[in-house]
């Protein structure tokens, strides 16, 4: 039978009705950053010690990327990256005043312009490390410098950060999504407060759960160098030949890591909290929370101890992200970069699937192709200099001492992931690499700086940045 002209258009009503499926509203999104966090402390990282209960919840019915790497070990460039897409070197990152340069697209901007409210809670000042000063602000609607109001001098403080956020879920106009970037600075190195010297100080009840019968050792030079400034001293005597050998005892680097681990227990408990918000305010099914770090920490692994180096343990970050109406469970192998994450926002929120910045869309799935090339960078600030190009399972760190001389060193991460083995940079692929490096290094971005002020450099001194 032949249709007729009404019958074909009826069918292919149909079958355009068939096809076409409801488009679905907007997800609200919460970028959850928690500075400090090495992604081998947490239990969904194959820690052994009890520190993520909610984080590993959370991580069964996320995508977990298992080896996503930050661009800097630390705090300014790798948000920066985070929030923009391109590497630090792109924006001329390099040292303690820089600033991400006016007119850089961000995130928020795109996201503001697709019709999203948009707010953000940092653990800094204005002219600190993720202050309004230095560009982060851009696109937010709302940019709030901790302390928050209400939470006295207790700068930070993830419960603080919870709050602040739950209290303006209750304000928001519910006709819009919502892009929320969170960060916490809880797991860092802290100012000793009043009598305290400990350099990462948390409540008393979380410490005795990591470190036995409570910290011995002390962690004070006298009545003004406590806390994290501590640790920063004891980084420059290495820096200079001076510590004692081994700057610290064993028993002390125990303590010190029970201490940052008793941190991330807190913060753990936190986002149990932010998800209990999530549910109690009917948000739960439609908000997708992406929970990542800038950079880890150092146990004098290697030389240092706090983030002054470029080795796995200061760039090997945690990456998740839990997406409710795609609960996955899924581990991604391939590496991946933190820049990365602001196109997927993107993706996301269904405001674009490409390239955003020198960034592309984190993939949902192992493809059989490597990551790409991945390169970091650590000042030149406070006598140290390091820069890291990994490709594959190869790494080369090329890195100045004290002395201002270049040390090389290659690593196979294979069958050295601890990086305590290099080996000679003589084949072609470790020469590829360091010559990659030194073309970078002879092509510097121009940058653009702030300037800091006294209580930024008191702010940035206190969490044992500058002296
Ligand atoms: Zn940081």
């Amino acid at each position: 039978m032949v249709p007729t002209a009404r019958g074909a258009a009826v069918l292919l009503g149909l079958l355009l009705a068939s096809c076409a499926t409801p488009k679905q509203p907007p997800p609200n999104l919460i970028l959850l950053s928690i500075d400090t966090l090495r992604a081998d402390h947490l239990g969904c990282y194959g820690y052994a010690r009890r520190t993520s209960p909610a984080i590993d919840e959370l991580a069964r019915s996320s995508t977990l990327y298992e080896q996503a790497l930050a661009p800097a070990p630390w705090t300014l460039p790798s948000h920066a990256a985070l929030l923009t897409g391109l590497h630090p070197w792109a924006l001329g990152i390099v040292d303690d005043c820089s600033a991400i340069p006016d007119g850089t697209p961000a995130v928020a901007e795109a996201l503001t312009r697709a019709g999203y409210a948009t707010a953000a809670f940092v653990d800094s000042g204005p002219r600190g490390y993720l202050g309004a000063a230095r560009g982060f602000a851009r696109g937010f609607a709302s940019y709030s410098h901790a302390p928050f109001p209400g939470h006295g001098r207790n700068r930070y403080d993830a419960r603080a950060t919870v709050e602040a956020a739950d209290r303006w879920l209750e304000s928001r106009s519910p006709k819009r999504p919502f892009f929320l970037f969170l960060h916490t600075k809880s797991v860092h190195a802290a100012p000793a407060l009043d009598a305290g010297e400990w350099p990462y100080d948390h409540p008393d009840a979380y410490v005795r759960r990591f470190v036995a019968g409570g910290p011995r050792f002390s962690w004070r030079e006298g009545d003004q160098v406590r806390g994290a400034l501590f640790l920063m001293r004891l980084n420059d005597r290495i820096l200079r030949g001076d510590a004692p050998s081994p700057p610290l005892p064993p028993a002390a680097v125990e303590e010190l890591i029970g201490l940052y681990d008793a941190g991330i227990a807190y913060v753990d408990e936190q986002v149990a909290a932010l998800t209990a918000v999530l549910r109690r305010r009917g948000l739960a099914r439609d908000t997708v929370l992406i929970l990542t770090a800038d950079h880890g920490e150092a146990f004098l692994e290697h030389r240092f101890v706090l983030h002054r180096e470029v080795y796995e343990n200061l760039l090997h970050v945690p990456l998740l992200i839990h997406d409710p109406r795609n609960p996955g469970g899924r581990r991604i192998a391939r590496v991946v970069r933190l820049e990365d994450v602001a196109p997927t926002i993107l993706r996301v929120a269904g405001v674009g699937d490409r390239a955003f910045g020198d960034a592309r869309p984190l993939p949902d799935l192992d493809g059989s192709e490597g990551g790409p090339p991945v390169l970091a960078s650590y000042g030149p600030m406070g006598g140290t200099e390091a820069y890291s190009l990994r490709d594959g399972r190869f790494k080369l760190i090329h890195e100045r001492d004290g002395a201002g001389a270049f040390r090389d060193a290659l690593f196979d991460l294979e069958t050295d992931p601890g990086e305590t083995s290099p080996l000679p940079v003589t084949d072609a692929g470790g020469r590829a690499l360091l010559s990659s490096i030194e073309q970078r290094l002879a092509h510097p971005r121009p940058s653009q700086s702030i300037r800091m002020g006294r209580e930024a450099r008191e702010e940035l001194r206190a969490l044992g940045y500058v002296q």
